[in-house]
């Protein structure tokens, strides 16, 4: 049953037609029009796949896998959540047909429901339901956006369909609305946008009990009234609810795209809230800067996933909000670690990059184009940031070349290696679980007063970052590489883990075990990537003057009328 003692307001966001339409997107924006107009929102994924998380999923199918603070391992649109509401969202924001049926069969074992048969409608229905409003237990949300992913007509979808209708048809009239995201594709050969498979999504749905309250229209091409009126007339709706989502040079113009359109306003209407005042000013000035960058930055980031755009979506986002902060343009060069077996490919890939990231990731396919590209940062005195296995090969590296420690390496690579510079966390040897079985979610770091990490983080003694990996640097080997120049300047304490290390010896050369990439925000760029973009750019002559003086302050532009604050 909807628990609706706060009076919360439900929107879900539903898509038909075809997938990878943007919903999460749209879900997104709608969500921050709603917040800078002084609602409290979150947002949830309800995904239909029978995995419990994505956590043991391959990139190539799931794209980057989002972890939350609290440690769970989430859908990618939950990182759009964070980055465009810079709130937090938690393992209850991200819930899966896997994990639905875990509980009911946990219930029917525990024998709960009372020798009764154990059926999709209404026991795994219920079970939807009661989690579609969770997340108001905790906190009182004026309103919880609710994105079903996948598409509408899918087998795996049905059971969330019906407990949308379920869910609708009991709460009060006003206090639950569909929005439906669809396609209109343009055809060249006729010159026309075509309506009928939007047409034919929204029967699917009424097929199902469910008629949309607002439909909003994805296609390449502006769509004019008479379409909005032909589509309005045959899906039952107002023309007014028939919404037009253009496609968009950023995601992130999506939210002013969306007011422009009223989204936000009708959507209030529908719930009967009244429309406040929207205050997007520091929107605005984000997107002001990405569109007149002044300076220009090229990163090289180096992994073996790509050729996959979102295998390391977080990771691409951080550098936009980190660059767009200074109004500086990132160019992002993609390097396949696979490709770099010598050092001439180094050379190749890296001789005209300002900084590198190398990325995360699990398995040994790539480690050597890794550690071949570390060495020629850390000798080129290239501005590096090492997340995670980056940080991991940049000590194998620093052990084989600089310490000249024989047969250094991983425990994941070779277990039986001379030197384990990185092995595996003593509390999880001898786990054999793949699924949740890692260290992940936040953790406290503390910084050493004076090291370059401590600058980056404003002086602050300690922080929370987040985890996601099994293997750690090896304590053992910790007085060595102080020794030589390469200091932890980040422990979690309590464990005594290493967590940033960081080479006196070069201009910027730093490597977390945590993922930074997963805390940066459109409002609040993260720490790590402006200090990356800024050694980057300060690498580079002629902005070499501007590093020094006020690359941290750039001045508020005239962006006021580039597009309406209110509607
Ligand atoms: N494979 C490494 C580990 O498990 C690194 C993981 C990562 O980069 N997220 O420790």
């Amino acid at each position: 049953m909807p628990n609706n003692t706060h009076s919360t307001k439900h929107i879900f966001i539903l898509g038909g037609v075809a997938s990878s339409l943007g919903k999460g997107i749209i879900a997104a924006s709608l969500a921050k029009l709603l917040q800078s107009r002084g609602y409290s929102v979150t947002i949830q994924k309800f995904d239909p796949y029978i995995n419990i998380d994505p956590g043991t999923m391959n990139p190539y199918e799931h794209g980057e896998c989002y972890v939350t603070e609290d440690g769970a391992e989430t859908d990618l649109d939950l990182g759009h959540y964070e980055r465009f509401l810079n709130i937090f969202t938690s393992q209850k924001n991200n819930i899966t047909t896997g994990r639905i049926y875990d509980t009911v069969i946990k219930k029917e074992r525990r024998g709960d429901f009372l020798g009764k048969t154990v059926q999709v409608i209404p026991h795994i229905t219920d079970e939807i339901m009661e989690n579609f409003s969770k997340l108001s237990d905790e906190e009182n949300y004026d309103i919880i956006l609710t994105e079903i992913g996948g598409c509408v007509g899918d087998i795996e979808s049905l059971p969330f369909v019906e407990a949308v209708r379920q869910f609708k048809h009991k709460l009060p009239f006003n206090d639950c609305i569909v929005i439906y995201l669809t396609l209109v594709p343009y055809l060249k050969a006729a010159k026309e946008l075509k309506t009928k498979p939007t047409q034919h999504a929204v029967k699917s749905l009424l097929e199902l009990g469910v008629q949309p309250d607002i439909l909003v229209c994805r296609s390449e091409r502006a769509l004019a009234g008479h379409l909005r009126k032909k589509i309005a007339l045959f899906c039952n709706m107002d023309e007014q609810s028939v919404i037009h989502s253009q496609d968009a040079e950023s995601i992130y113009n999506v939210p002013l795209l969306m007011l422009k359109e009223q989204l936000d306003l009708i959507a209030l209407k529908k719930l009967a809230l009244s429309a406040k005042e929207s205050n997007l000013e520091q929107w605005k000035l984000f997107l002001h800067r990405l569109k007149n960058p002044t300076k220009e930055v090229t990163i090289a980031l180096v992994g073996k996933y790509i050729s996959l755009a979102d295998a390391y979506k977080s990771i691409d986002e951080s550098l936009v909000h980190a660059a767009t902060f200074f109004a500086c343009k990132v160019k992002l060069k993609r390097v396949l670690s696979d490709d770099i077996t010598t050092m001439e490919d180094v050379e190749k890939q890296l001789k005209d990059v300002e900084g590198v990231i190398v990325a995360p990731g699990f398995g040994d396919r790539g480690i050597t184009g890794k550690l071949l590209s570390i060495r020629y940062i850390r000798e080129k005195k290239i501005p590096f940031l090492g997340i995670c296995l980056g940080l991991q090969c940049a000590l194998i590296e620093f052990a084989l070349n600089v310490l000249d420690l024989e047969d250094a390496n991983s425990t994941e690579f070779k277990q039986d290696c001379k030197n384990p510079i990185i092995s595996i966390l003593g509390e999880q040897k001898g786990v054999r679980n793949r699924g949740g079985t890692m260290r992940k979610g936040a953790y406290l770091c503390h910084l050493q007063k004076g090291s370059l990490a401590s600058q980056i983080y404003s002086e602050k003694q300690s922080i929370k970052e987040r985890h996601r990996h099994r293997f750690e640097f090896n304590g053992q080997y910790l007085p060595l590489f102080e020794k030589n120049g390469f200091k932890a300047t980040g422990i979690y304490r309590e464990k005594e883990l290493v967590e940033i290390m960081e080479l006196s010896d070069h201009p910027f050369f730093i490597g977390t075990q945590f993922h930074p990439e997963l805390k940066s925000t459109v409002e609040n760029p993260h720490p790590l990537f402006k200090a990356l973009i800024k050694a980057g750019l300060s690498a580079k002559p002629e902005y070499k003057n501007i590093y020094l003086s006020k690359l941290d302050t750039p001045a508020k532009p005239e962006y006021k009328n580039i597009y309406p604050s209110k509607v």
